[in-house]
């Protein structure tokens, strides 16, 4: 199977971060890694390959060399995506015909998009097991809800640029009146568990286009979730396929970054400073050891990057612009919401000449603020050189986003280097 295959085939099935984290666990146990928690003390050795687990929903996986504490080489990418996210009591009967969902937005996605598509939901619940509690993952896997659009003839504006109302318009359709406890019963069958055995959930809605690879020979592919899983299961799979010579190679997927990255597995918490501390102590090193293998680290905040639009060419930097299927994107902001210095950037650019990657830079058009990454937060608790960079697509936050077929493999090869 090609990358993008398994990539496409990977994204699939991750509907939601959780997934995404479920199905890198068992890429890393397949691939020898031994999972550490973190309510327990770790013991780890020079050689040996771990990963940690927060909330279920990020993921920071390491290879230590046989020569044992060293500076780290850390790729970080994010899990999350723009989606609806089910209220704690979701069921919401409109004239005794319809069961809808209530639903709210989580992260900032093209609204419009979400319409007129089959969907599906899926998360976690929270299962009541005797005298404790215990996650299960859950995944309807099946077309089951629509948010239907109004018909042009009570929307006539819709066409000149329609303001969605998350509460009004954006309420998916489950059911006729009579399908009140139905999705419960649905989801804890999908679960195999009984409806009363559920305590509590974080339940998404997700797209169920499948991926597609399309265009004169072959130039596009599309589905849900291309920011960040793209990234997520680029890095991981560079990571898997290297062994660390003089370095500790640290792969972290966080959640949240679409929401801020403030929770405690967000790039904005302490989940990277905590791990790399605990591995430096359980390797012998000292508090200053590990201060100056920190300052001696690198990482690489991979987070995708917004193509030139075909039909708006007009709303990117005229010298700064980026493609798909031209390679890694290296992106720049003088206010630093992206980290990216001068040093950074030749040390990247010099690893990519190594892989024979081509590199575009990107910035955006002074009048136009962007988006910051998981870089800059990330360094507030880990303070390392870091650079950021993506690879180009289009549409970004929509249900459904398209990027290039070539470029997965040149960030696979660009961080092989990297960690070689
Ligand atoms: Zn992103």
């Amino acid at each position: 199977m090609d990358h993008l295959e398994a990539f496409l085939n990977f994204a699939e099935q991750s509907p939601t971060a959780f997934h995404a984290i479920a199905n890198l666990k068992e890429d890393l146990l397949e691939a020898g890694f031994r999972e550490l928690r973190e309510k327990d003390p770790w013991l780890v050795d020079a050689g040996g390959k771990y990963f940690v687990i927060r909330n279920d929903s990020a993921v920071i996986a390491f290879a230590i060399p046989r020569s044992g504490f060293a500076p780290w080489r850390i790729a970080a990418a994010h899990s999350d995506s723009p989606t609806f996210k089910l209220k704690p009591r979701f069921e919401d009967l409109s004239e005794s015909a319809y069961l809808r969902l209530n639903v709210e937005k989580y992260g900032g996605m093209i609204l419009s998009t979400w319409l007129d598509r089959p969907l599906s939901i899926a998360g976690r619940l929270v299962i009541r097991e005797e005298n404790r509690i215990r996650t299960r993952l859950v995944n309807l896997d099946r077309d089951a809800v629509l948010i239907p659009n109004m018909p042009i003839h009570f929307n006539r504006d819709v066409n000149d640029g329609y303001r969605w109302n998350p509460q009004v318009d954006l309420l998916p359709l489950y059911g006729e009146g009579d399908a009140a406890g139905k999705l419960m019963k649905e989801l804890a069958d999908a679960a195999e568990v009984k409806p009363e055995e559920i305590l509590s959930h974080d339940l998404f809605l997700y797209s169920r286009q499948p991926g597609s690879v399309w265009g004169a020979d072959d130039a596009f592919f599309s589905c849900g979730r291309i920011d960040d899983l793209e990234c997520a299961w680029g890095c991981m799979r560079a990571f898997l396929q290297e062994e660390p010579r003089e370095n500790i190679a640290v792969c972290a997927v966080f959640d949240n970054e679409e929401v801020g990255s403030l929770s405690r597995q967000g790039a904005d918490s302490t989940f990277l400073y905590d791990t790399l501390t605990r591995v430096g102590f359980a390797l012998g090193a000292s508090d200053g050891e590990i201060r100056a293998a920190m300052a001696d680290g690198f990482m690489v905040s991979a987070d995708n990057a917004h193509a030139v639009h075909p039909n708006h060419p007009e709303k990117y930097d005229r010298q700064n612009r980026v493609y798909m299927n031209r390679g890694v994107v290296i992106k720049h902001n003088a206010n630093q919401k992206y980290t990216t210095d001068a040093v950074s950037d030749a040390v990247f650019s010099l690893i990519c000449e190594k892989a024979e990657v081509p590199v575009q830079h990107f910035s955006n058009r002074s009048d136009i603020p962007g988006g910051s990454t998981l870089g800059n937060l990330s360094n507030s608790h880990v303070s390392m050189s870091t650079v950021d960079i993506g690879l180009a697509q289009l549409a970004m936050h929509s249900a459904c986003e398209t990027a290039g077929t070539k470029d997965l493999a040149y960030l696979i090869r660009a961080l092989g280097a990297f960690w070689e």
